[in-house]
């Protein structure tokens, strides 16, 4: 019986995970309220100045408890957000246990029922924390409720307030108590499960692992099973807000492990660490390969940012092993690259990182997602929309599916399964949690989520649904390629693939939008939109007719000089395709489809 407790804190985003975190730090004495301060500014500080993050998602606490008994008690922090389902099912197979935290004032949403779920998967022992409870609107018993109800959890929740302090003690002794001792297996040879990896630009990759079997010290040739890669072991240790060398890691602990390992790439989350002498029988199951499910182009807005572009791109994949991105050009937009996601939100992060970290400006186009075509009784992928083929040459189209869990207010239903039919959503499961709140499950085709639904779900419910995914097999669809012909050419940019009987609704609503974003010209500009060669709608864009300058009467030299500067940067700004200027604005349209 070992004094390891390996544990994670579960919740819906804002429910007061972080929080709770640093309460259990202070609390164990890992770390003063004025180190925590400190450190936290330091390492924002550091994650600025090198541009990558440098957190790890595991911090070791040394506890006595009251008859003086030591325990190691290890947080794993995982990642917040539906994209990175994957690695967190990783962080869940490293440990034991999980507090699921409930915000006394929302109850149960759609990621504590999505990671309720990862963490039963993952046999984990659940320790229920109801949070909040110092909020005038708290109401435990409601989150009680909808807790036995929609998660089936049965024990009893400790109540707490993470901002207060309260209910911290109880927490710690019912880890203690409650999630099973991390076994200690030391005779059997070494295997370490891999579930976090970062990026240091001074010590290159620094890998974080949970040990199951064995041991694993400093100068030890170690293999990675999956990637059939080996390295000889720098250094070893835990991390206790900062890395602390250790002799050795052994069965039950979890730490980091530095060797010369160069390119993240080479790590892959959920592979096996072991001997490469003496190599274990037992590598973790569950490993799967990651491959990007979301693509876009990403463009820089002026051709001279194409080199800061591919740089930034470059720093990113250091840190970021599932992004993955190559050069292509676009008829309409030049140069730039096709970037794979592992969903919307990593593109929201990675757009983001390159306009604030690295100050470029960036279009991006829609996403789209990866579609499987039979063609002549070959299957390829497609992950760009413009490289689609006509309805005649393919046999089969597979496109990508999701199971989505929405948790809403019965009040907002009625619009929340409206908005499911119109993305083809499928129902799978309708159950009330209590009076007041319904748990759906739908199966969505992963295209019509990626643009807009959460937008849309939350402007359905008033902001008080919740929405969680999980990706399934890819199944059969109906869909075809719509492409929008400006002044008679098509502009790549603009292509979407469809389902056959939504097309005739974006087309409309696409060449309308167009007609009225795109500025008029000296020559009438028709905007097309076309399906397997036949147009389907269409609208037109009259001749210029009024000089700008006419607007502003007689005198006043500086307003006239003022919106020819104007003019001029708009212009800056356009895309000149062949004859015609297309503004920035007109790429975004196409995210808008609703
Ligand atoms: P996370 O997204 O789950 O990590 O949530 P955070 O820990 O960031 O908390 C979200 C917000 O809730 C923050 O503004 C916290 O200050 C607040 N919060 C967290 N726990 C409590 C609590 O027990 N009481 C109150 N009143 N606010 C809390
Ligand atoms: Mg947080």
């Amino acid at each position: 019986m070992s004094n390891i407790r390996n544990f994670c804190i579960i919740a819906h985003i804002d429910h007061g995970k972080s929080t709770l975190a640093d309460r259990l730090l202070e609390y164990t004495g890992t770390i003063s309220r004025r180190e925590m301060k400190d450190q936290i500014l330091d390492d924002m500080e550091l994650e600025r100045e090198r541009g990558i993050t440098i957190k790890a998602k595991v911090v070791r606490m040394d506890y006595t408890d009251k008859n003086g008994v030591k325990y190691i008690l290890n947080l794993i922090d995982t990642p917040g957000h539906v994209d990175f389902t994957y690695e967190v099912s990783r962080s869940l197979a490293a440990c034991e246990g999980a507090i699921l935290v409930i915000d006394a004032t929302q109850g149960v949403e759609a990621q504590t029922l999505a990671n309720t779920m990862l963490a039963r998967n993952a046999k984990l022992k659940i320790i229920p924390v109801i949070n909040k409870i110092d909020l005038p609107t708290a109401d435990a018993n409601s989150a009680y409720e909808q807790m036995k109800e929609g998660l089936e959890v049965d024990a009893d929740p400790i109540l707490a307030s993470a901002k207060e302090g309260l209910g911290i003690r109880e927490i710690v002794d019912s880890v203690i108590a409650n999630v099973p001792p991390a076994k200690v297996v030391k005779e059997d040879p070494l295997s370490a499960l891999v579930f976090d990896s970062f990026y240091d630009s001074y010590r290159g990759v620094i890998v974080i692992i949970r040990v199951f079997a064995g041991k694993i010290r400093k100068g030890m040739k170690v293999k990675f099973m999956v990637s059939d890669a080996e390295y000889e072991v720098l250094e070893v240790g835990y991390i206790k807000m900062k890395m602390i060398e250790s002799d050795e890691l052994s069965s039950g602990e979890v730490g980091y492990v530095v060797a010369r390992i160069k390119d993240i790439h080479n790590i892959k989350i959920g592979d096996t660490i072991t001997e490469s002498e003496n190599p274990t029988r037992h590598p973790h199951k569950g490993y799967k390969e990651i491959n990007p499910f979301v693509f876009a182009g990403l463009y820089p807005n002026m051709t001279s940012e194409y080199d800061g572009l591919k740089t930034a791109l470059g720093k990113l994949k250091l840190s970021d092993s599932s992004l993955v991105y190559f050069p292509e050009t676009s008829v309409a937009l030049g140069f730039g690259f096709r970037c794979g996601f592992l969903g919307s939100l990593h593109l929201e992060i990675v757009k983001e990182r390159l306009e604030r970290e690295f100050g470029l400006n960036i279009l991006v186009t829609a996403p789209n997602v990866i579609y499987k075509a039979k063609s002549k009784d070959k299957f390829v992928k497609i992950d760009n929309p413009a490289k689609f083929l006509n309805s005649s040459d393919i046999e089969e189209i597979w496109e990508p599916y999701v199971e989505a869990t929405i948790v809403c207010p019965v009040d907002y239903l009625g619009s929340i399964l409206d908005l499911c039919r119109k993305r083809r959503g499928k129902q799978m499961l309708m159950k009330y949690m209590n009076t007041k709140i319904v748990i759906l499950k739908y199966h969505i085709p992963l295209a019509e989520i990626i643009i807009g639904f959460y937008d849309a779900l939350k402007s359905a419910s008033k902001g008080y649904a919740s929405f969680d995914y999980v990706h399934i097999n890819p199944q059969l669809g109906d869909l075809v390629k719509l492409e929008i012909m400006i002044n008679a050419e098509v502009v790549d940019a603009f292509t979407v693939i469809t389902h056959k009987d939504k097309a005739q609704s974006i087309a409309h609503y696409l060449t309308e939008k167009l007609r009225d974003i795109i500025p008029r010209h000296m020559f009438e500009v028709p905007i097309q939109a076309k399906v397997n060669n036949k147009i389907i709608a269409r609208e037109t864009i009259s001749v210029v007719r009024k000089d700008v300058l006419a607007k502003c009467y007689g005198g006043d030299i500086t307003r006239k000089r003022k919106l020819l500067e104007k003019q001029k940067e708009g212009k800056r700004k356009m895309r000149r395709f062949g004859k015609v200027d297309i503004p920035p604005e007109a790429f975004i349209a196409v995210l808008k489809i609703d």
